[in-house]
């Protein structure tokens, strides 16, 4: 009972409590023996687990909301310990944004089947049914195409560099037909109602940086940016570059690189 990989397969559905009593039995005794990896990972499932209240499509999920969240994800743990496990080699926030983002579309499926159960069985709920269901199909196909993003192997890996080593480091990906996901914690939020805005650097010398979305982080320091239509195709683009715009953004950066990353 010495080898972790077996054990570190569980965490998560520990972390979710849909473990079966044996195997929790075997995880809970060998946390007790002080292994401090898997001790770590559980701290780090555990945390994925409350990031679903992030992903979940109205502010903090209720009790029942989580009961029947954990029911779903029970229901398809082996499906999602698969997927997990595929995700462990990856950086770790891209590992539980993925993760988080599987629990999420796992979820929103069940939900979005029983909103069409109800749609047809009462007709007084019906209008608010399907409205929900929409949003949940709307927010599903989103975190299916930032999942691909992340996942794909044809996906180029970006890292955004601060240019003050205070500044946390940004990471990525982009696909070529789904896009630019940028991930990152801990980033500070700009002050008053300014925003991050994202560039793309052509590589045509002397070609002025072209603008892309603007956002502003969580309070929580959470950043998570998604272009599904970047302005300009990867073979034509040097870098990314992010910089502080008052709100609605720029149309030619007003101030310098707050983070820097090549395409290549
Ligand atoms: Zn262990």
């Amino acid at each position: 009972m010495n080898n972790c990989e077996q054990f570190r397969e569980l965490i998560e559905a520990y972390a979710l409590g849909t473990l079966d009593a044996e195997e929790r039995t075997d995880l809970d005794i060998h946390l007790a023996s002080g292994c401090v990896n898997c001790r770590t990972a559980l701290e780090e499932a555990r945390w994925l687990v409350s990031q679903l209240a992030y992903l979940a499509p109205d502010k903090l999920p209720s009790p029942m909301l989580k009961e029947r969240l954990m029911q779903t994800v029970r229901a398809e743990s082996a499906a999602l310990r698969r997927s997990v496990f595929v995700f462990r080699s990856r950086t770790r926030w891209t590992w539980i944004g993925v993760a988080a983002m599987i629990v999420f579309t796992l979820y929103a499926g069940r939900e979005m089947r029983r909103l069409r159960d109800q749609t047809r069985q009462a007709q007084s709920n019906a209008a608010e049914a399907q409205r929900d269901r929409l949003r949940l199909e709307e927010q599903l196909v989103l975190a299916q195409r930032e999942i691909g993003i992340l996942t794909d192997p044809a996906s180029l890996k970006i890292t955004l560099c601060p240019q003050n080593p205070q500044t946390p480091t940004l990471e990525g990906a982009w696909h070529s037909e789904l896009g630019i996901l940028l991930t990152g914690q801990h980033v500070a939020v700009p002050a008053g109602s300014r925003v991050l805005q994202l560039w793309l650097i052509p590589k045509t010398p002397g070609g002025r940086p072209v603008p892309s979305l603007t956002l502003r982080p969580g309070v929580d320091g959470k950043l998570v940016l998604s272009v599904f239509n970047p302005p300009k195709v990867m073979a034509e683009t040097k870098a990314l570059a992010i910089t502080e715009e008052p709100a609605g953004g720029s149309a030619q950066p007003t101030t310098a690189p707050i983070w820097l990353g090549g395409v290549s």
